[in-house]
């Protein structure tokens, strides 16, 4: 680059200069040597270049740096011989005249073709360094001016490049963490990020719009499954829970979290479903069965296996319904008619036996018809009784009685209690008493109600005390609730029994409960009257020591 440079000098001022040269060479006169020096001595002073002029044989004609006349034949010089040639000579060396190392560049003087000399330029290699210095000088600052400027555009276009870029991905971030609150607004961004941004911005607000729909379908979805009675459970074909509300999770008596996250096996370990799925995957159709859980307490479950098909592959969608009370209550009615009936058939039984042996003569007895008519009448009071505490837990299960709440005297009620049962005491030589604190406590309750519960808590204790023996009829409250209490010395209650006494038609001694009276419905009656009056009734005993039932009724405000 360097030499081609100086070649290009040369060559260039080689050229410039020939045409003079050439003409003064023409001229052909004794003064042309010194005109030519003269010319060359002025160029070279001021190009800083050495030029040389020699004739067609070798001879120095002039030269800008050293006089002529002392320089040798230059015939043999490189750069001259290829000049002699007619080509452009060209050569570094020392120079013999000046003994500074020289570039040479030498051309052919021509007049009308013919050479007339040879012109021959020369630089010195410093100077030849140094204009390489000063190119390499200028190249570099060239190329660092290049560099910056290069560097200042870049960096404007990277920034108007990057900025949006980094936006939008910081942008596409929040929209994929769900976070649809920002927009971008990319009106300051230029031509194609713009419509980018508007893009990213239109999506964004799609996607939010979509997000809310589905966000309240599923909000709808499991407020219906959550305000169900019924447990639903979707299971796919791999028996993985797709889908569960916590209905499932009560009946089916597992963690809820864990329902959802675990196969369905796992947490149902019951063979029978297990079945029941494989059946209806394979069937494709909906089977309902019912059945008894394992685990204590057991319940009865109906349970309806539908096959779904949806989009993303086929499922069961199973309906537990837990029907234990149903159930239990359809044993409860069955058993209290199949008990109504045997109840109803034994006075009657007796009443035709006695109308009967009437019929067929003893009408004839004297001694006997009195006794059969006797019993006839008690049967038929008995069954009385039985019918009226029939229609009483009827009226009072159905809600149909019109019971007329008000603030009574807990105390005077049971004083009157007491004076009806008072003949029926003495018969027996009981003790029938009443203990009372006072001021009277009042509760709020039915007349009737409060008297019929009396009536029941007392003829059990008269009736179920030997002979001799005491009952105390104690009215008392605490904070909140009046309570009575009725307590005998009477033969009391094994614990086995305390909890089903108060069943209907429940009796420990089945005959002699009969023998007494007794329908078997008393303490049902009583209970079911207290729990409508918002009260509780419960009994403690000891078998042989006695028997006391404590009912507690809500005090009057
Ligand atoms: P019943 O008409 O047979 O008395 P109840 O429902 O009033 O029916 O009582 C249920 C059973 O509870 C009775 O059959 C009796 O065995 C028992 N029982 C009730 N009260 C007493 C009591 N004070 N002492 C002992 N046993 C009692």
């Amino acid at each position: 680059m360097a030499v081609v440079e100086i070649d290009e000098v040369l060559f260039s001022s080689a050229c410039g200069l020939q045409p003079s040269i050439e003409r003064l060479l023409a001229e052909k006169s004794d003064a042309r040597s010194t005109k030519i020096e003269q010319l060359i001595r002025n160029f070279g002073e001021k190009a800083k270049i050495r030029v040389t002029v020699v004739d067609p044989d070798g001879r120095v004609l002039a030269d800008s740096d050293v006089a002529a006349v002392t320089m040798k034949n230059h015939k043999l010089r490189p750069e001259i011989v290829q000049a002699r040639l007619g080509k452009i000579g060209k050569a570094t060396r020392l120079s013999e005249s000046t003994k500074t190392e020289y570039y040479y560049l030498a051309i052919p003087l021509l007049e009308k073709s013919d050479p007339i000399g040879i012109l021959r330029l020369a630089m010195t290699t410093d100077q030849t360094r140094k204009r390489l210095a000063d190119i390499s000088k200028t190249f570099v600052w060239f190329a660092l001016a290049s560099t910056a400027l290069a560097s200042i555009v870049l960096f404007g276009f990277a920034r108007a490049t990057i900025a949006p870029l980094r936006e939008l991905t910081h942008f596409a971030g929040s929209i994929a963490r769900g976070d649809y609150g920002q927009r971008l607004s990319p009106t300051h961004w230029q031509g194609e990020w713009r419509l980018l941004g508007k893009a990213f911005d239109q999506m964004q607000v799609e996607l939010q719009g979509r997000e809310d729909e589905l966000r309240t379908n599923s909000d709808r979805l499991s407020a219906v499954l959550a305000s169900m009675h019924e447990g639903i459970i979707a299971v796919d074909l791999q028996r993985r829970v797709l889908l569960a509300n916590r209905a499932a999770a009560v009946i089916l008596d597992v963690p809820f979290q864990e329902l959802l996250n675990r196969p369905f096996y796992e947490l149902v370990r019951n063979p029978f479903i297990e079945e029941c799925v494989d059946e209806v995957f394979k069937a494709h159709r909906t089977i309902g069965r019912e059945l008894e859980t394992k685990r204590q307490p057991r319940r009865v479950l109906a349970v309806r296996f539908s096959w779904i098909a949806q989009f993303s592959g086929e499922a069961v969608v199973i309906v537990v319904h837990d029907v234990t009370s149903l159930r239990q209550l359809e044993t409860m009615r069955r058993d209290f008619v199949a008990n109504v009936s045997h109840e109803l058939k034994t006075p009657l039984s007796s009443i035709k036996a006695y109308s009967e042996t009437l019929r067929l003569g003893a009408l004839e007895d004297p001694v006997n018809r009195l006794r059969f008519v006797e019993r006839i009448e008690e049967q038929a009071n008995r069954l009385s009784d039985l019918i009226l505490d029939l229609i009483r837990l009827a009226r009072i299960e159905s809600g149909m009685v019109a019971f007329e709440v008000r603030d009574i005297s807990l105390g005077h009620i049971a004083q009157q209690r007491i004076q009806a049962f008072r003949v029926q005491a003495e018969k027996r030589s009981l003790t029938l008493e009443l203990e009372e604190t006072l001021p009277a406590i009042m509760v709020r309750c039915d007349e009737e109600g409060l008297a019929t519960i009396f009536d029941n808590l007392i003829s059990n204790a008269v009736r179920y005390t030997p002979e001799g023996g005491q009952v105390i009829v104690r009215c008392s409250s605490d904070a909140l609730m009046g309570i009575l209490e009725v307590i005998d010395n009477g033969q009391g209650i094994a614990p086995e029994h305390q909890e089903r006494i108060f069943e209907r038609f429940y009796r420990v001694d089945k005959a002699r409960s009969s023998d007494l009276g007794g329908t078997g419905l008393g303490l049902s009656i009583v209970k079911h009257f207290t729990q409508f009056f918002s009260g509780q009734v419960s009994v403690s005993s000891r078998l042989g020591k006695g028997t006391t039932f404590t009912v507690r009724l809500p005090l009057s405000k």
